[in-house]
């Protein structure tokens, strides 16, 4: 192997690789995959060697200069889901390989097998500085786990015996030997005897997995149906064949419960993969995993890239969340990347959501790619929780200007008499600004697009899809009223309204600011399930998976946040949240009571959420989609450019839509149409302006072959400008 074939992580198009020399000093090292540093424009660039072909030429070829990582954590199997990637989210292939095999683990030769990790927990710093040789060693392994002894003593420039010594200490470990540690699988007696409808879920999912080809199912289960238990079944259907599991959750983090119960069914098999991970962590983790010794890997989005050696089985579970789409490039959405996975390993995909995308809900419908399993009671027949619904515009004219209403008051005071826990919930403030007006809860909105307008610092509205634009108002269109402006309220305006409402309250609050620090997700949860504390105020991540039994009261302090959102989806989220929130409730022997406060109280993605009616609210906002020719009746890319000069931006946004439209003609795509150029719903950010194109058409593959078309010929003609291509976006 004289020559080897690298894909650079640069852009470049999209499927190219360069051809450089193996020096001969390297040649025992390199291997297919290798991560190598080579010369690429008159710099140094990472890449990984896909092959060793021949150059067509051998005039220009340059040496590589060295091997970063001699086994990245890729193989045959993962190579096909980069290149499968490359042509479905139209990004590089050098770009593919490093987002599955993550970033690089150590210089030179990282091995595969046992590399050295910096050992969790507090070193005593003092005791360090005055071994200075010891604390360069550690810095070293911390910035290059996976060393060898060897390795990494000639990285420290120190002797083998400082490594020795570390590892003696136990500040240094192999990587293999860093496991969670301590999780004995629960006794089978503790696992409980399944529910009817669990059982009749199971019984289908494991004809599947014995079946020899890939499938993919929705399990579309109300709140606390009981899906998890369904998920270990399957999961330890899948090990008794020796295969491999993988298991996505939205973010592990918010999650500590499932975590927990994993490991109380699968002890020391269970590997997680997460953000929160240190670089050593990882790695030893996706070992184990490579190795087969963690059979279940349990993780966020980018676990759906796991080395598994035979993968058997994909679970995502809540697959509905939006952290599934990764939103820088490549833009990939696990669930999809999980489909490709499974039909390349013949493996089984199951989808759990009580509130399905309209996407995945449309494919399981008869005639559709997945099957459907609906489970609709709750275990033990809990009920699901009692919903109101609150008219905010009643309580202005009622001269309340608390944000909270009578009612939701009454509750509160209702369940601290009680000593009963409530959880009041407040959903991100949107990042655009949106107009509403106060009196009727009118929103205005982009009369061709539908959705709501954006509010400019300029005065005007504008519709980021398309740009159509509109002078803002000073009284509303439809009622006159004059409190017509932007709103939101913040988590800690809540915190203050329930105390000067309930001085004596104990309150916990749960949002980005009191969240920062690792690990305190999971100790302002466990504090609200097991203190003293009876009210939880918190965004969205409290409406995911949280089970705690004494909660009975879920109030949502504005549903037209979510609402009136500037994305053709607003409905769908609004009804997602509200469903998910109020799944919070009653999870205990006690009934729950859900407050929904807004001023829109007939929009039906309100009304289906109080009815616990998916079915209802999926033809409502099917019929919308269809009648504005949006997903899942359409496919979308959004091609955002960014620059800080906002003439260059425009220039190339409107150059490209000349370009889309030239192609679009030549060849010869039908039904499908430009949006834009229009200013982006955040129109400026970091000083950086924002403008999109948004192409739509009836067929996937038509706008993806536009789109990378127009991405060989223009990519780089602007060379100020950033151009990001986003297949299937989830935010536009
Ligand atoms: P979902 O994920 O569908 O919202 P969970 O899997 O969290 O629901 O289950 C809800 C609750 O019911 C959990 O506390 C779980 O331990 C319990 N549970 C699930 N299955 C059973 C069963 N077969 N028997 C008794 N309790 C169960
Ligand atoms: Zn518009």
């Amino acid at each position: 192997m004289q020559y080897a074939e690298v894909a650079v992580i640069v852009p470049v198009r999209l499927y190219q690789t360069f051809h450089y020399r193996v020096p001969s000093q390297l040649q025992s090292e390199l291997k297919k995959f290798s991560r190598v540093e080579v010369p690429f424009a008159g710099r140094l660039v990472q890449g990984f060697v896909v092959g060793f072909s021949r150059p067509p030429h051998l005039q220009k070829v340059k040496d590589i200069k060295r091997v970063l990582e001699q086994a990245p954590f890729l193989n045959d199997d993962l190579y096909e889901t980069a290149c499968w990637m490359v042509q479905r989210y139209l990004c590089s292939l050098g770009d593919a390989l490093q987002c599955i095999a993550g970033s690089p683990v150590g210089s030179s030769q990282a091995r595969q097998e046992n590399g050295l990790v910096v050992a969790d927990g507090q070193f005593n710093q003092a005791v360090l500085a005055r071994a200075p040789k010891q604390k360069i060693t550690l810095e070293a392994a911390r910035a290059c786990p996976g060393l060898t002894k060897s390795q990494l003593a000639a990285k420290a420039g120190v002797s083998a015996a400082v490594v020795n010594a570390l590892l003696a200490k136990g500040l240094l470990k192999e990587a293999a030997a860093v496991q969670a540690g301590g999780h004995e699988a629960m006794p089978r007696a503790a696992i409980p005897p399944l529910t009817a409808e669990q059982e009749l879920a199971v019984s289908q999912l494991r004809q599947a997995l014995r079946a020899a080809g890939p499938s993919a199912w929705l399990l579309h289960g109300v709140t606390g149906s009981g899906k998890t238990e369904v998920y270990l079944r399957l999961i330890d259907e899948t090990l008794n064949m020796r295969r491999q599991v993988i298991v996505l959750v939205p973010e592990i983090s918010l999650t500590p419960q499932m975590v927990e119960r994993f490991r109380a069914r699968f002890g020391q098999q269970v590997a997680l993969l997460h953000s929160a991970l240190s670089q050593g962590e990882r790695y030893a983790e996706k070992a184990r995993i490579r190795a087969g010794q963690a059979a279940v890997v349990l993780g966020a989005r980018s676990a759906i890239f796991a080395p598994v050696p035979d993968l058997g089985l994909i679970i995502i579970d809540e697959e509905h969340e939006h952290s599934y789409k990764q939103e820088e490039s490549p833009k990939y959405h696990a669930r999809e990347v999980a489909l490709q996975r499974a039909a390349q390993n013949k493996a089984v995909v199951v989808l759990g959501s009580a509130t399905p995308a309209l996407e995945s809900y449309c494919r399981a419908r008869p005639g559709g790619p997945y099957g459907l399993i609906t489970m609709t009671k709750r275990v033990d027949q809990r009920e699901l929780p009692k919903v109101h619904i609150i008219d905010l515009r009643k309580e202005l004219a009622a001269g309340n200007t608390s944000i909270f209403s009578v009612a939701l008051q009454n509750a509160l005071a209702g369940r601290l008499a009680k000593g009963e826990k409530s959880i009041l919930f407040l959903n991100r403030r949107g990042l655009a600004t949106v107009v509403i007006c106060r009196q009727c809860g009118g929103v205005m909105k982009c009369p061709r697009c539908e959705i709501s307008y954006t509010l400019h610092s300029d005065g005007w509205l504008k519709c980021h899809y398309c740009g159509h634009a509109a002078r803002a108002p000073g009284i509303c269109p439809c009622c006159g009223g004059q409190t017509i402006r932007s709103f939101g309220v913040g988590t800690q305006r809540v915190e203050e309204e329930v105390k000067r409402l309930f001085p004596d309250c104990r309150v916990l609050r749960m949002d980005a600011d009191t969240t920062a620090r690792k690990g305190s997700h999971r100790q302002l949860l466990h504090e609200f399930a097991h203190g003293d504390a009876q009210v939880l105020i918190g965004t969205q991540m409290i409406a995911k998976g949280l089970d705690i039994h004494q909660v009975t009261l879920v109030g949502v302090i504005s549903a037209d946040i979510t609402l009136h959102m500037p994305d053709f989806r607003a409905a769908e989220r609004t009804f997602q949240l509200l469903t998910q929130v109020a799944g919070r409730a009653g999870r205990g022997s006690k009934p729950g009571e859900v407050i929904i406060q807004t001023y829109d109280p007939g929009h039906f993605s309100i009304i289906t959420a109080q009815n616990h009616d998916y079915l209802g609210f999926y033809h409502k906002e099917m019929a919308v989609r269809r009648s504005l020719r949006y997903p899942p009746f359409s496919y979308l890319i959004k091609i955002l450019f960014t620059g800080l000069n906002e003439g260059d931006v425009m220039a190339a946004a409107q150059y490209w839509q000349e370009r889309l439209a030239e192609a679009g003609r030549n060849l010869a795509v039908r039904d499908w149409e430009i949006l834009g150029p229009a200013p982006a719903g955040i129109p400026r950010i970091k000083n950086r302006y924002r403008w999109q194109l948004i192409l739509k058409g009836m067929a996937s593959r038509d706008i993806r072959r536009l789109a990378a078309a127009v991405l060989e010929q223009a990519g780089t003609r602007y060379k100020q400008v950033a151009v990001s291509i986003d297949v299937d976006p989830l935010n536009l």
